[in-house]
């Protein structure tokens, strides 16, 4: 008889940005180092954050390190890195204007490092709040024209959002997360962005450093259509998960509960970040903020209270 497994709980990585706020502490109970905290890494395995892990059982190692002993509670995964990154996101103010390689591109010119592939979850924005996702170019041609010509009116293209919707972002989907927006991104665990435009802003006195020509060469033109960009997930079943998206790299899946859920357990791994409310997990509380794995094998699980909870695991299928 095999023991059951523990929760893993994974201690969140805090990171200053120019364009974070303090929302993190405010809205989630984090403690953040400093009033310009844009983003918390709350599943991190990678060499810039790496979540050190809670559970009694596994002190002192941290999420990088257990995906290179224990690779049995992740599914005997293959791969050189924990394939997933879970973040939330506070922009105070706006993003650059971005777009991230695939992984061909990023393999031969990254020194060998993932493309990065990310979604959206709007935890929070403002009534009226747009995001950057995509571009008006039809042709490489215009592409290049109009980032070479700064025509950014043009070029950028902006899409409404509201809170609850979910926004998939391809390798060479340009994009921008905009002021106010508080989001939960899933993504591919690599750190690689091509900054194409910052809106002439100074950052202690300077630009900061635009990626001109990766940029043009790996943005995807024509741009995705609007209605292929974006789900709406406000109005789904309660006590049950919910499939948002299955891409080559994640499944993400929505539950809000209001009362309890049993389910099994049968993904390699399955990420959970508790977004709003609080209850039980296995019998262990949790809240708003926390970020759990639920390692492979772990069989049974039943979940009480009343919470909004994103899941993820990579696409096995
Ligand atoms: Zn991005």
């Amino acid at each position: 008889m095999s023991e059951k497994k523990p929760i893993i709980r994974c201690n969140p990585v805090f990171k200053q940005m120019v364009w974070g706020g303090t929302r993190l502490g405010s809205d989630f109970g984090y403690e953040i180092p400093g009033d310009s905290t844009g983003e918390c890494w709350g599943i991190a395995a990678h060499k810039n954050g790496d979540a050190t892990i809670e559970t009694e059982e596994f002190k002192g190692e941290t999420l990088r390190s257990l995906w290179e002993k224990r690779r049995d509670l992740f599914g005997n995964l293959s791969g050189e890195v924990f394939p997933l990154l879970i973040k939330i996101i506070d922009a105070k103010a706006d993003l650059s204007i971005q777009v991230h390689p695939d992984d061909a591109y990023a393999a031969e010119h990254e020194d060998g490092s993932l493309g990065k592939m990310e979604c959206w979850y709007i935890i929070d924005c403002p009534e009226d709040a747009e995001l950057v996702v995509g571009h008006n170019a039809t042709t490489r041609e215009e592409l290049a024209d109009m980032i070479h010509n700064k025509k950014w009116d043009q070029f950028i293209r902006r899409i409404p959002i509201k809170k609850g919707d979910l926004i998939q972002i391809d390798p060479g989907t340009v994009h921008a997360i905009t002021s106010g927006c508080l989001l939960l991104e899933t993504q591919q665990n690599s750190d690689i962005t091509y900054r194409v435009y910052d809106y002439d802003r100074l950052v202690d006195g300077k630009l900061r450093q635009l990626h001109v020509e990766q940029s043009i060469d790996v943005i995807q033109v024509p741009a995705k259509s609007v209605e292929d960009s974006k789900l709406h997930t406000q109005d789904l079943p309660k006590n049950q998960w919910n499939e948002l998206i299955a891409c080559k790299y994640y499944r993400i899946f929505k539950l809000t509960l209001d009362g309890e859920i049993a389910f099994k357990q049968t993904h390699p791994f399955l990420n959970l970040s508790v977004i709003e409310g609080e209850g039980t997990c296995n019998g262990e509380t949790v809240k708003k903020g926390d970020h759990l794995i639920l390692p492979c094998g772990f069989g049974d699980v039943k979940m009480t209270g009343k919470m909004t909870v994103i899941a993820s695991t990579v696409n096995d299928k």
